[in-house]
């Protein structure tokens, strides 16, 4: 009766612990949102433009304000030289995903992803027809070998799927590793759809390099990007993708029947925040950096292993090295049930042979939400020690 491949799965994992934490009236430090309101100049934008613009379909590549304003943002933060009419504007990172699997994967081809990965990848790259192929990344530096990725390319590859900085791990890759992948990208003329969303969440050690940028990469790379994370507005989902002409030209035919267009107050709102200047990442990043400082130190007092978190909104924790002899997913269900906080067991970025041992925690909260979590998890640790 229903469509197996996407039925059969499970509910995310995101939602079940947002479920779960309103259920059990929990401190939310599983999915990755902010609790605060985010900037309020862009949220007055966004009001403005649903009062006095036009509320009518816009252009299906998005606002034009947008996707200009797109392309002077990258160039300004990141020095890339991209044409507007290289932007397509997405219903968040969720749809850019999508529709750059739904349009350039053929029916056949295989897709190399590295675990722990986003939980989309795998199930739109087998909707569309694709192979899905993994390499597994290790704890604690995550790192991507030559080796292991050759292993995983055929004659059959056409894409990789590579998310830098990388949920849930919260590494940076740094330009060597970039180019054990770039090398592999046109060694075996591959596609690599770059999902950079968090690029902003980065706290300069090492410095965030967008794959773009290494040479020979700028024509093959799908980049991948999030208005949710630059602005702390995660429900808002404008997201969009930066790519060649004839790529942009296959992902706009997905994109015309996943949505077709986007809400254009928000598209608007977003032009306006992406003209800030370098103060407002600063600030953002300062704000970040002190928050994921203090959920660190508050769990390492209470006996945590705290990995050290290079961007994103979070940071892991190794369960047995802090004493609890118990698996993430059966962790996390009783922090969220006994202790009264949420969290994401880390197994759910696996589509095999899931790492069991890490847990997932969203700093990107005020003062008291972190010391209230730290309090909770500190129970949930004394229950699981028994
Ligand atoms: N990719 C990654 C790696 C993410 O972490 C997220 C959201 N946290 C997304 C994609 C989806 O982004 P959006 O909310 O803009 O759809
Ligand atoms: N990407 C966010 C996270 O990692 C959540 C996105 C979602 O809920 N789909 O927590």
């Amino acid at each position: 009766m229903t469509n197996r491949l996407l039925g059969d799965l499970p509910t995310t994992i995101f939602e079940v612990m947002s479920e779960l934490a309103k259920t059990h009236g929990a401190v939310n430090l599983g999915q990755g949102f902010p609790d605060s309101p985010g900037p309020e100049d862009i949220r007055r934008a966004a009001a403005e433009a649903a009062v006095d613009g036009d509320n009518q379909y816009p252009s299906m590549m998005g606002l034009p304000a947008l996707r200009e304003a797109v392309a002077a943002h990258y160039h300004r933060r990141q020095g890339l030289s991209i044409d507007p009419a290289q932007v397509l504007v997405t219903c968040g990172a969720t749809e850019a995903l999508a529709a750059a699997i739904l349009g350039l994967v053929e029916p056949g081809d295989e897709v190399v992803m590295f675990q722990p990965l986003y939980d989309s990848y795998a199930p739109m790259v087998r909707r569309a027809g694709g192979v899905a192929k993994f390499v597994t990344l290790s704890p604690p530096d995550w790192r991507i070998t030559a080796e292991a990725l050759e292993a995983a390319i055929t004659d059959r590859t056409r894409m990789v799927i590579f998310n830098n900085p990388l949920n849930p791990s919260a590494v940076v890759y740094d330009r060597d590793q970039l180019q054990v992948l770039a090398d592999a990208c046109l060694r075996h003329d591959l596609i690599a759809i770059c999902d950079e969303v968090w690029e902003e969440i980065v706290f300069g050690d090492p410095p965030f390099t967008p794959l773009w940028t290494l040479p020979g990469m700028a024509d093959r790379c799908v980049k991948i990007g999030s208005a949710g994370k630059i602005f702390s507005l995660t429900g808002w989902k404008i997201g969009w993708t930066l790519a060649s002409p004839p790529l942009t030209k296959a992902i706009a035919k997905a994109h015309q029947f996943l949505t077709f267009t986007i809400a254009p107050p928000l598209q608007a709102a977003v032009a306006v925040g992406l003209a800030k200047d370098a103060t407002y990442f600063s600030g953002m990043q300062a704000e970040f950096r002190r928050s994921r400082d203090r959920l660190t130190a508050g769990l390492r007092d209470a006996g945590f292993v705290v990995a050290p978190s290079q961007g994103t909104y979070f940071l892991t924790v190794d369960l047995p090295a802090s004493g609890i002899p118990m698996a993430d997913d059966a962790f996390a269900l009783l922090a969220v049930k006994e202790a009264g906080v949420a969290s994401i067991p880390v197994s759910a970025f696996y589509d095999r042979d899931p790492v069991k041992t890490v847990l997932r925690l969203c700093y990107a909260k005020k003062d008291t939400t972190l010391d209230s979590g730290i309090e909770r998890l500190a129970k949930a640790r004394r229950l699981a020690a028994g």
